[in-house]
């Protein structure tokens, strides 16, 4: 057993799989994916999280593979726990294995639930930059479905390796029906600024190295800057282990899972790189007059008024660059060659 809610990480991974039909819709590189197949394989649960019929991400219990689907990718919106922990310490009871994948808030409440964390419990948290409450995105869904006049969609996503990363993007059927890049999408980019976290979220107790997860993954940033990296830079995990439990399951998944691609790295260059794992000094300074604004006034006219500052600025950096670009070529083009 062991109680104590964050652990120093042992080890360190960079992380992908090669299975491209696999990790298509995953949010990075596919390791929770896997780590879930990999509990399924023996037996066990995974409780993870999926979207319902009204666009609110909430938590799963997935005993066979073809749940696994609903689960890929990440839905930045906050998740709603219900009845989770007590289906968990259940479960628990008479199941093999258990993995909980979760916020890292989440997983250090499922141990103060249960007291204890038993050898049965797996869990991997994921590095977290926060979430908006969720009826932040079911209002900016309906508003965009009425927008642009789009009857059904069956999800929604933010992240993959389907060409659409850092995009929103609405799907009815596999058929694409809105696209709009973050940092031009007011909820995407009210997200990625900040301003529409969680209060609980601006000033994080979990935004550290130590983690609550036996399993921690995230986004490699900065993956070969300080050592030289021979495999994919692009949209690659990193995955930190906090238990020997966990260090024996990364070993016995790189052998079940040939294209899972996996090669050790320094904790110090996780850590360089990702500002999830660095202590969260400051709140986003609009944030509270934001929450104010939007029961005010509702999500939609908030949004547009806070957030329009921020996208103006981004199309005329994206302005700049091209003009940019062009002076370059015309340049070469008009210079003398010699
Ligand atoms: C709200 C949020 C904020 C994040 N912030 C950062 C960050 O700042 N930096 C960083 O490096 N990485 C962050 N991540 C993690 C990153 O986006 C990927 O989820 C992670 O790299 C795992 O990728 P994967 O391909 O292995 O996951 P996949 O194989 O695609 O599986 C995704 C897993 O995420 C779980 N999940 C999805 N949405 C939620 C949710 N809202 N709450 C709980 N669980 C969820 C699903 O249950 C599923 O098990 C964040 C994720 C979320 C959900
Ligand atoms: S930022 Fe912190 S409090 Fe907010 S969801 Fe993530 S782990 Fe939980």
């Amino acid at each position: 057993m062991q109680s104590k809610l964050l652990s120093t990480p042992r080890r360190c991974f960079a992380v992908w799989c090669e299975d491209h039909t696999e990790r298509k819709q995953c949010a990075s590189g596919g390791f929770v994916t896997l780590l879930s197949r990999y509990v399924l394989f023996r037996g066990g649960v995974v409780y993870g999280v999926r979207y319902n019929e009204t666009w609110q991400a909430v938590y799963e219990r997935v005993d066979n593979e073809s749940m696994l689907q609903y689960l890929k990718g990440s839905k930045y919106t906050h998740s709603k726990i219900n009845d989770t922990y007590r289906r968990i310490q259940e479960d628990l009871k008479h199941l093999p294995l258990v993995l909980f994948v979760g916020l890292p808030c989440q997983v250090a409440s499922l141990y103060q639930f249960l007291g204890e964390k038993p050898d049965n419990l797996l869990t991997c948290d994921l590095f977290c930059h926060g979430t908006p409450p969720s009826s932040y995105l079911t209002e900016e869904i309906e508003y965009l479905k009425k927008r642009h006049k789009i009857k059904e969609i069956d999800d929604i996503r933010f992240r993959g390796n389907d060409g659409h990363n850092y995009y929103l993007t609405l799907w009815n059927q596999g058929q694409l029906l809105y696209r709009k890049k973050a940092q031009a999408q007011y909820y995407f980019s009210a997200f990625l600024d900040g301003i529409s976290l969680r209060d609980a979220c601006q000033t994080c107790a979990y935004a550290r190295l130590e983690r609550s997860g036996d399993f921690s993954t995230g986004d490699f940033i900065g993956l070969g800057h300080s050592k030289p990296f021979t495999g994919p830079l692009y949209n690659t995990s990193v995955v930190l282990t906090t238990s020997v439990h966990a260090d024996e399951i990364m070993a016995q998944m790189s052998l079940e899972f040939p294209y899972l691609q996996c090669q050790e790295r320094s904790i110090e260059e996780a850590y360089q790189g990702n500002p999830a794992l660095k202590i969260r000094r400051q709140a986003h300074k609009h944030s509270r007059s934001f929450h104010q604004a939007v029961k005010k006034y509702g999500w939609v006219k908030a949004s547009r008024y806070y957030q329009t500052p921020s996208i103006i600025k981004y199309y005329l950096k994206q302005l700049y660059i091209k003009c940019h670009h062009i002076a370059h070529l015309m340049k070469k083009t008009l210079m003398p060659q010699r």
